[in-house]
């Protein structure tokens, strides 16, 4: 997302905020010693490890390892953006950002504001209709005859528009709202002859759409005569985007957020059957291809990180390879599929085989690559060599997109197991099947992250941040190639960004910098690391993680030399050749020798 707000006013923002008085508007927070503890609203637990310093304003929580500052703790906890979190702080901590708005020429606040608005009372108006007009019995009677009960319609805001062609822009102009801006919030459509609008839904049934904070941001119309589309839903608007938006999250975020998974369906009345019937923690996505252009994935991965999907079983094996789902491997999801048997959808399987059995289905689940490998072998012949190299193929291309390499590592194991396969056979296949450079820097970057170079890289950005006289230091001995973890690297460019900037770099001013979740928490992690936190000689520290860098690159220069060495020797050089390298390659030696015994 670009960041419309300056740096200075996200800062300024920051330090009038008050974090405890915010946090505590969702959890008890009790205070111990300089902080304040709390049971972490983003996972579940018994003894409180979610943690608040409003001296640093910052969060972290011990159990789960979400952490940041108010911004991010809103993003989590309400759903929204980053610029949507300042500007809700700064409204909280009374800092004006109107003129801000104005200045960019994007949509102001106000205006958002005032569209939000009339959708909101549109949604009412709607909902009325259907509850005690007249012209909404129609509508009334295919809800009950659906099993949609009266709590339903109500938690959810369900609603009738009227047979007519200016029956909301009619009630609105008692209201003094103007058509423009119904056609802004998409409700209204301009005449294609002459002026004037008429209203975008006519004898529809109406699902509202909420976003996570309850605001409605567009509709969903299902017809009750033979009207095509069947299911017309608002177009795109300032306020509704098809691909980020989740039917049903307004309701559901806070139990997504306590089991850490989601169910994710496809229809309106398959999400209000579940919530019906106690499932409170499925949402629909909005069309029905996931594609990679959905933004309400970055969404969902702030609430769970693990995916159950609903497949018609007619469909199974046509969406087993659609190649869209990978998405959600991609983004670090786990993906499980669950299965209902032949012509149900959610919706009627619920009604007709009760919750209990729904909920099973979503326990029996399969892992998504289980589902592939067994769809796989059904499309392939697996009793020829070529069929089942089409099957390997299948699964595999979805599994190299798994961010985590052990966890890909593992996978591929199952998967040598499941498919009956020698594991020995199948990575020497993925190694024909894969770019293998691609392979070799992920193997590099997962021992990295456990060796002794991934520690003292965390601990020289913890020195960085923590003590910003050194960064000059830092630069002239070590430099910020040193960085030999990318995301590593991607923090430490932004804290010398800053300092650059403001010879002052506050963790607080870098995390606002960095748009990316897993980045955050990296920096986070790091800055909440008790042994770093006792550090108390920095500049002793600092020493201490310049040796070990030119350790480090001596050893790296010495092993060129070696394999240089020994290429000249194969082809042949001449002696001289030889002995001078073989000089170079003992006098590295011999430098390593005088470094270690230093330390
Ligand atoms: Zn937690």
């Amino acid at each position: 997302m670009v960041n419309l707000i300056p740096q200075e006013k996200i800062s300024e923002i920051q330090q009038a905020s008050d974090i405890i008085q915010i946090i505590s508007e969702y959890i008890t927070l009790r205070q111990r010693g300089k902080n304040f503890v709390a049971l972490c609203p983003f996972h579940s637990e018994k003894t409180p490890s979610f943690t608040v310093n409003p001296e640093k304003k910052l969060f972290k929580c011990f159990g789960c390892g979400e952490g940041g500052t108010v911004f991010q703790f809103l993003m989590k906890q309400e759903g929204m953006g980053f610029v949507e979190a300042v500007k809700l702080v700064a409204a909280k901590s009374h800092i004006d950002l109107s003129r801000l708005d104005n200045q960019k020429g994007s949509l102001s606040l106000a205006e958002k504001t005032r569209l939000i608005n009339i959708s909101d009372s549109a949604a009412r108006y709607y909902h009325k209709i259907l509850l005690h007009n007249e012209q909404g019995r129609f509508a009334r009677e295919y809800l009950r005859k659906r099993q949609i009960n009266d709590q339903s319609i109500k938690n959810f805001c369900l609603g009738y528009s009227p047979d007519g062609w200016d029956t909301l822009i009619r009630a609105c102009k008692e209201r003094n709202i103007p058509e423009n801006l119904l056609e802004k919030a998409g409700l209204a459509i301009p005449k294609k002859e002459g002026n004037g609008y008429y209203d975008r839904f006519r004898n529809r049934l109406m699902f509202p759409i909420f976003n996570a904070r309850k605001q409605a941001i567009g509709f969903g119309g299902r017809a009750l005569d033979d009207s095509l589309p069947k299911y017309l839903n608002s177009p795109e608007t300032v306020l509704f985007n098809k691909s980020n938006v989740l039917y049903g999250i307004d309701r559901a975020k806070n139990s997504i957020l306590k089991q850490r998974k989601v169910i994710l369906m496809e229809g309106y009345t398959d999400v209000i059957m579940a919530h019906q019937h106690g499932i409170d923690w499925a949402v629909a996505v909005m069309g029905t291809a996931v594609s990679k252009q959905d933004q309400f994935l970055q969404h969902l991965r702030q609430y769970c990180n693990h995916v159950i999907l609903f497949f018609d079983a007619d469909a199974a094996g046509l969406k087993s390879s659609d190649r869209n789902l990978d998405i959600f491997i991609e983004k670090g999801f786990d993906l499980e599929i669950a299965q209902l048997p032949a012509d149900f959808d959610p919706c009627d399987f619920i009604v007709t085989e009760g919750a209990d059995k729904f909920l099973a289905c979503v326990n029996n689940a399969k892992d998504f690559f289980s589902f592939k490998a067994e769809m796989a072998a059904i499309k392939w012949d697996m009793s020829t060599i070529q069929g089942k190299a089409n099957a390997i193929n299948d699964v595999l291309s979805t599994v190299m997109k798994m961010p985590d390499v052990i966890e890909r590592n593992l996978q591929i194991k199952r998967i040598a197991e499941e498919m009956a396969i020698d594991e020995h056979a199948l990575r020497v296949h993925l190694k024909k099947f894969n770019n293998q450079t691609s392979l070799v820097q992920n193997r590099q970057d997962a021992k990295l992250r456990f060796d002794a170079s991934f520690t003292a890289e965390r601990e020289l950005l913890y020195l960085m941040l923590s003590c910003n006289e050194l960064i000059p230091k830092v630069l002239e001995e070590i430099g910020l190639e040193e960085f030999s973890n990318s995301s590593l690297f991607k923090i430490a460019q932004k804290v010398v960004e800053l300092y650059h900037k403001k010879n002052v770099v506050r963790e607080e001013d870098v995390l606002h910098l960095m748009d990316d979740v897993q980045l955050n928490k990296t920096l986070m992690d790091i800055v909440t690391t008790r042994e770093f936190q006792n550090i108390t000689n920095q500049g002793e520290r600092l020493e201490a993680c310049i040796h070990f860098f030119r350790r480090r690159n001596c050893k790296k220069e010495r092993h060129q030399t070696k394999e240089k060495t020994l290429k000249t020797v194969k082809i042949g050089s001449t002696e001289e050749d030889i002995v001078v390298l073989l000089d170079e390659f003992h006098k590295k030696s011999k430098h390593i020798h005088i470094l270690k015994n230093k330390s």
